[in-house]
């Protein structure tokens, strides 16, 4: 139960990671959140994904976040009569509303907005700008283009015009229908993909009617601009890199990362860095310099999680993937320079109670070298002042409500306790003192700092601060 490392670690799940044994090996690994990606999947295996999550957490003893990720007006080919193809550069190669499975000349695309907009002599890109497609020529309801970078080409891969302008709904019919199926499911986050603007967020928002918490996918050049608009309306946001990298030049993908962070952080949002992380690992069982390099950058900038795509969901290495990005993380967090960019970088407290004794707990703690800080919380708002602080000292939260817990396991540091709710306030000290002892945060007779609210049972009402030690009596107040 007592992670050490802070940074957390999502993983999608997808056709290498479908099995209960291997959702299992994964959480034991050290996933945190799986992420179940509605471009892929039917609603069968979607629910059967969430259901064999649920088993699995009844196996561990963390709460587990789902977040189910929107495809959002994404632009995707069909699919292939071989699940794929390779396009060799120079050859032709077509685009239409022809629903029949696609062979080496030609694919399915339909979204008839396309059709409209697409230029002669600009880009069309494919699986985020890998393979290159130069268009020659449009039709009604038919692209026709020359390859000018090949590649392997497999289904429902997605589409990029960057020079064209698409009039788009933020939220298409499928997501629509995907989002109530999800929701009825009871996934803990919601990803919005291709948000450009906050209005989108708040249209999303209306629908979840707050079931399942936010995270804005940050993937369009507008969404950068609109940051803290979007950041503000949200419940998180995702530095999604793979369609960011392909609507902005990549080279400028590095400092809007830290930007995204920067803002989020000051917010007291999570934010996660995602795409291409450990991308070679989907074929190799250790990555490239260069890859362990990009996690350690994304823990060194202060991210709440880092984000597995193919390498967990399709890939040959999906353990692998998970545990090696836990040992990035954990070995970085070590470093002085990490602990020294978290007190630097630290951003001020505002000006509210929670601020102030997540300030004070934080510098208390180090004071008197407590084992940990513990924070009661219902909606989590204190759990997430109390990251935001990024302290040194371990973070556990306690919270009556399993969804609260669920939807704070992708965020920096904090260590979810389902519990009972307190009865009193002494009760609170007695429980909090108990659950760090039975977890292994504190060892009989040492500090612990717990925040708490009075008078007691007021939600949001945080307020006191208090030391304890962990006495005899605490140990018959362990929860089971
Ligand atoms: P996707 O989002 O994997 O759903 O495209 C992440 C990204 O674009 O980086
Ligand atoms: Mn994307």
């Amino acid at each position: 139960m007592h992670r050490i490392r802070r940074t957390r670690i999502i993983a999608t799940l997808g056709p290498a990671s479908s099995s209960f044994e291997l959702i299992k090996k994964l959480a034991d690994a050290g996933a945190d959140v799986f992420r179940l990606n509605m471009s892929h999947g039917t609603h069968d295996e979607i629910s059967h994904l969430y259901n064999t999550v649920r088993e699995v957490e009844k196996k561990t003893d963390r709460p587990i976040g789902i977040l189910a990720d929107l495809q959002g007006p994404k632009l995707r080919i069909g699919v292939f009569e071989d699940m794929k193809i390779l396009l060799q550069r120079g050859q032709k190669f077509s685009l239409d509303m022809d629903s029949t499975p696609g062979t080496n000349k030609r694919v399915e695309l339909q979204h008839p907005e396309i059709y409209e907009a697409a230029q002669v002599k600009t880009e069309l890109l494919l699986d985020d700008g890998k393979v290159r497609l130069l268009i020659d020529s449009v039709q009604k309801n038919i692209i026709f283009t020359t390859v000018l970078v090949g590649g392997e080409l497999s289904n429902r891969k997605g589409v990029n015009l960057p020079s064209a302008i698409l009039p788009l709904a933020s939220l298409t019919k499928k997501d629509r229908k995907d989002l109530s199926f999800v929701l009825d499911l009871g996934v803990d986050w919601v990803g919005l993909s291709f948000v450009q603007r906050p209005e989108d967020v708040m249209e999303a928002k209306e629908l979840i009617n707050g079931r399942a918490a936010i995270m804005a996918k940050i993937e369009k050049p507008s969404a950068v601009h609109a940051i803290d608009e979007i950041i503000a309306v949200s419940d998180g946001v995702m530095v999604a890199r793979g369609d960011l990298g392909v609507e902005l030049p990549m080279e400028l993908v590095p400092a809007k990362q830290k930007k995204i962070i920067r803002h989020a952080r000051r917010a007291g949002k999570p934010v996660v860095v995602a795409t291409q992380m450990l991308e070679s690992m989907i074929k190799s069982p250790v990555p490239t310099r260069a890859e362990v390099s990009d996690v350690a950058n994304a823990v060194f900038d202060g991210a709440d999680a880092v984000m597995l795509s193919a390498e967990s969901a399709a890939g040959d290495y999906p353990e692998e993937a998970v545990s090696c990005m836990g040992r990035i993380a954990l070995t970085i967090e070590k470093e002085p320079s990490y602990k020294r960019m978290l007190s630097e970088d630290s951003t001020l407290p505002e000006a509210t109670t929670a601020d102030a004794i997540s300030a004070a707990a934080k510098q208390v703690a180090s004071t008197i070298n407590a084992h940990a800080i513990v924070t009661y919380t219902g909606s989590g708002s204190t759990a997430l002042r109390a990251s935001r602080e990024r302290p040194e000292t371990p973070l556990l939260v306690l919270t009556p409500n399993m969804g609260t817990a669920r939807r704070l396991a992708l965020v920096w540091g904090l260590n979810c306790v389902h519990s009972k709710d307190a009865v009193d306030f002494q009760d609170m000290i007695d429980k909090a003192c108990g659950v760090c002892y039975e977890w292994g945060y504190a060892k009989l007779n040492e500090r612990i700092i717990i925040m708490a609210g009075m008078p007691f049972g007021s939600p949001g009402k945080t307020n006191v601060l208090r030391i304890s030690r962990v006495r005899d009596h605490h140990l018959d107040n362990r929860l089971k």
